[in-house]
């Protein structure tokens, strides 16, 4: 790959500036020369009063804003490789899209006196234009450390698959006037200008066809519809929300995609379901509450999934305590499954650190976690019993 140093003063990079308010992006510059958004390149997202406000600081101080890399293109044109956000944020104060704050007033670029805007004008930013193979240079771009906020690991398979079907993914599934997104919120969380809703989407089709989220967005590069991770993600959706009789919050974030696959083939009463899931929602033992749908819907086998509280450390040290000065004072083993036992452990006395708490009646048969429920039992005694 070849990289050129270059110097483009602040007006040349904003002259014939546009920006796109409706997609939220910078779109050109230079005099139209230059890209500012590529497909592979994230939504502009510096546009917070603070981040946008830094960049503009920085440049009337003097400050470097860092380096901003283009790629050169076959027919000699210019794509921001790495400096949209910068270089977005330079453009909308020029073209009077935001205000910054000196000496408590807000001013516009032509309200500064007239030798700072044009000193702004003419700062010359420092530029790094690459030539290369799209697989060097995204290559690359994976690896360059960027400064501002990070690509996430999203933003960087959308830069890496650019083409396309990303494209289309990224209308329906990263655009935050879609509609949708407000019933998606139920059960996804995150930014949708991140691309959490397209990671969610693409996580689910692949763990469904049982491939990694990079082979599929590999193997769909060139599509040009997204009809079958759209159709997917729509059923699974769906489904989550005709199962559920209320949408509560413990709904968001679950692996559903997983839970779908796993579940959606079984009968299930939706009425009888919720009922059993409000009231494990009031049971204070259950300490893990987001895992109460994927156990109902189990059929209530994997009780590992509400982690259950468990005794506590002075409720076992007291019940080892009274259990072993009884046992001892009848000669006969502190664990009481030994004690009935015909082995040698039948008068064996075990420290404490060989033994485990177990509820006398389960928790699943209306058995509390407290003292007067707590038995004490040995490891292997504990283990059988558990296993039942
Ligand atoms: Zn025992």
């Amino acid at each position: 790959m070849k990289t050129e140093l270059k110097f483009y003063t602040i007006e040349e990079i904003c002259k014939g500036f546009i920006y796109n308010e409706l997609e939220g992006k910078g779109l050109f510059g230079l005099n139209g020369r230059l890209t500012i958004q590529p497909e592979y390149q994230r939504n502009y997202i510096y546009a917070d009063g603070r981040k946008d406000v830094a960049v503009i600081d920085s440049i009337l101080k003097g400050y470097p804003i860092g380096l901003i890399y283009f790629v050169k293109t076959p027919d000699s044109r210019l794509e921001i490789l790495d400096g949209q956000q910068r270089i977005t944020s330079i453009g909308r104060f020029v073209t009077r899209r935001f205000a910054i704050e000196i000496n408590d007033r807000f001013q516009y670029l032509d309200s500064l006196p007239k030798d700072v805007a044009q000193n702004f004008l003419q700062t010359k930013l420092t530029f790094y234009e690459c030539e290369g193979t799209e697989t060097e240079i995204k290559e690359w771009f994976k690896t360059i450390n960027i400064a501002g906020v990070p690509l996430n690991e999203q933003e960087l398979l959308n830069a890496i698959y650019s083409g396309p079907f990303v494209t289309k993914a990224k209308e329906y599934f990263s655009n935050s006037r879609n509609a949708k997104i407000m019933i998606w919120s139920d059960f996804i969380v995150g930014k949708v200008n991140r691309q959490d809703y397209l990671k969610t989407a693409l996580e689910w089709i692949s763990f469904h066809q049982k491939i990694t989220v990079e082979q599929y967005m590999g193997q769909h590069r060139n599509d040009d519809n997204i009809v079958e991770l759209q159709g997917y993600f729509d059923e699974v959706i769906n489904w989550i929300d005709s199962t559920f009789k209320k949408i509560i919050p413990e709904l968001r974030g679950l692996e559903w995609g997983r839970i779908y696959e796993t579940y959606h083939r079984n009968p299930y009463n939706v009425d009888e379901s919720w009922n059993r899931i409000e009231e494990l929602l009031d049971d204070d033992f259950v300490t893990n509450r987001k895992g109460i749908f994927e156990y109902v819907l189990g059929g209530e086998q994997d009780k590992t999934l509400l982690n259950i509280r468990i005794f506590d450390e002075r409720t076992k040290k007291s019940v080892y305590k009274k259990q072993t000065d009884e046992a001892e004072k009848e000669h006969k083993s502190n664990c009481p499954l030994c004690a009935l036992s015909d082995t040698t452990n039948k008068t064996k006395i075990w420290k404490i650190s060989e033994m485990d708490a177990d509820h006398v009646t389960a928790w699943s048969k209306g058995g509390s976690t407290d003292i007067t429920n707590c038995q004490m039992l040995c490891k292997t005694h504990n283990r059988a019993k558990g296993n039942k």
